[in-house]
This record gives structure tokens, C-alpha cells and sequence, in this order.
């Protein structure tokens, strides 16, 4: 079985966001970037199971400018086998990532496809549930346990839900999302830097993978949410429930 596992590239967690002037989007320029934190997950869960002997191949795979190479190496280093790099605007939205995800599913017919269950930038959690969709593939989202059936006929996948975990038993091929407590990725070591730096990464057009991306959305305006205002000290207590009667709306 082969797995395929979508890698998306994002500003670094620890780094402050700051919107462009034009308010056209988020600044990149000169800013650290880094392998979506669920995404790492994601390809550590498909690690382990091809360590465990379920799977013959990981395949990582990410969308957007010719930077995501280096964030595919980082994939290929903590120990994924080959990496396509899918050559495209770094603005596109989930169902166009989606789309292009699908594709390459047909060409690659993989078992599992595994996705964060969110990109820290956009925040969107649509990629992972819109793939399924056009696939006409059973999905689990929000994943904190996955175990395969030793034929590799289905896989029993535990959700963090609201009121605490659902068990879910999914026919292969599935689409599984992968959340926080899911598993602690594993870090690069030296050599395996080394070795990544030989396997190899596959370039594709979306005229490869004859995909057409007409999006219907169009992102108007992004702005910074409002400065929060300074608090104030108050000398009493009826001072202070007179401020929450008539300033805080409190009735
Ligand atoms: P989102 O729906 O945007 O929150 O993204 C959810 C997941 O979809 C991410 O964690 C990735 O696994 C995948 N994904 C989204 N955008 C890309 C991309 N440009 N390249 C590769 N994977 C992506």
C-alpha cells in the first residue's frame, strides 16, 4: 500500500504575523517558513505505518511556489520516500488544493491519503473533508488514534470530538486528517538530511495533472483584528459595577 501524504507550507507558528500594506494578504517576505505543524503530524502517523510493515511507500506531496521544495526535503528527511512538487500560486484555496490532491490520487492510487486537519494560516479545515468528497472516499478528521486491520481493508480511527472521542471504522482507501495528540512528530537527524538530499522529488504543472482551477472566491480585504484597549484600574467596587452597568453592557 502506498500513502500519500499533502504537506503544505505556512509561516513558522513562532513567527508574528504582519499583513501587507496593500491589504492584499499576509507579508512573506523574509519571514522563516516552515512544514504545517499538522502536516507533520501527518506524515508521522504515515511514517509509523510503514515502519509497522502496512504500507510500502510514503509519498509527500505539496502545492505552491518552488519554495515547498524545501519544505518537501524537511518530509523527505524525516523519512518519506519520494516527493512531488505540484508547481502553482501560493493563494489557492482548499477546494482548488483539493482538486489538485484528487488528481494526483488517480495517478498515484494510494490507500490512505493523510492531511492536517488544518493549515495554520488559513485556518480553513476544508482540504482533507472536500478531497474525500471528490474522491467518493470514506474520511476520518481530527484523528488521535489510527490503527489499520492487518489486511489493510479498513482502518479504525478515533476523533477528537466536542463531547470527547468517537470511534469510526473507515473502508480503504480513506482520507484521514490528523490532530494534535495524534502523535509527536520525530526530528530529521543528520544523516537522514544527508539522504534526503538524493531522493528524489518529482516536478508536476496542473497541466500535467489536467487540472482546471477556476476559483469562485475572491479574497476582498485582510486587515489586522483591532488593537486591544488598555484597561483601567478602578478605586472601588461600586465604581466598578457602575463601569460594568453602563460601559460593559452587563445588565
Ligand atoms: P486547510 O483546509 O487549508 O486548513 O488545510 C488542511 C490540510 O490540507 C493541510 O494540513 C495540508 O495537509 C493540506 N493542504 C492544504 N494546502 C496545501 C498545499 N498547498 N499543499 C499541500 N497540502 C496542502
Amino acid at each position: 500500500m502506498k500513502i500519500l501524504v499533502a504537506v503544505k507550507r505556512v509561516v513558522d507558528y513562532a513567527v508574528k504575523i504582519r499583513v501587507k500594506p496593500d491589504k492584499t494578504g499576509v507579508d512573506t517576505q523574509n519571514v522563516k517558513m516552515s512544514m504545517n505543524p499538522f502536516c507533520e503530524i501527518a506524515l508521522e502517523e504515515a511514517l509509523r505505518i510503514k515502519e509497522a510493515g502496512f504500507a510500502k511507500e510514503v509519498v509527500a506531496v505539496s502545492i505552491g511556489p518552488s519554495q515547498c521544495v524545501d519544505t518537501l526535503r524537511t518530509g523527505l528527511a524525516m523519512g518519506a520516500d519520494r516527493a512531488i512538487h505540484v508547481e502553482a500560486s501560493s493563494s489557492f484555496l482548499p477546494l482548488s488544493i483539493a482538486k489538485i490532491l484528487k488528481s494526483l490520487a488517480d495517478v498515484e492510487n494510494p490507500g490512505l491519503i493523510f492531511l492536517g486537519k488544518q493549515a495554520i494560516d488559513d485556518d480553513c479545515n476544508q482540504t482533507g473533508q472536500m478531497v474525500a468528497a471528490l474522491l467518493g472516499w470514506p474520511q476520518a478528521t481530527f484523528a488521535s488514534k489510527v490503527v489499520l486491520d492487518k489486511d489493510k481493508k479498513f482502518a479504525t480511527v478515533d476523533r477528537e470530538v466536542d463531547g470527547g472521542l468517537e470511534t469510526l471504522s473507515i473502508d480503504l482507501p480513506a482520507v484521514i486528517t490528523t490532530d494534535l495528540r495524534l502523535n509527536q512528530p520525530r526530528y530529521a537527524t543528520l544523516p537522514n538530511i544527508m539522504k534526503a538530499k538524493s531522493k528524489p522529488i518529482k516536478k508536476m504543472t496542473l497541466e500535467d495533472l489536467k487540472v482546471d482551477i477556476k476559483s469562485d472566491i475572491e479574497i476582498v480585504e485582510v486587515t489586522e483584528p483591532p488593537k486591544r484597549k488598555s484597561g483601567v484600574i478602578v478605586s472601588s467596587v461600586d465604581e466598578l459595577i457602575d463601569k460594568l452597568k453602563n460601559e460593559a453592557h452587563v445588565v
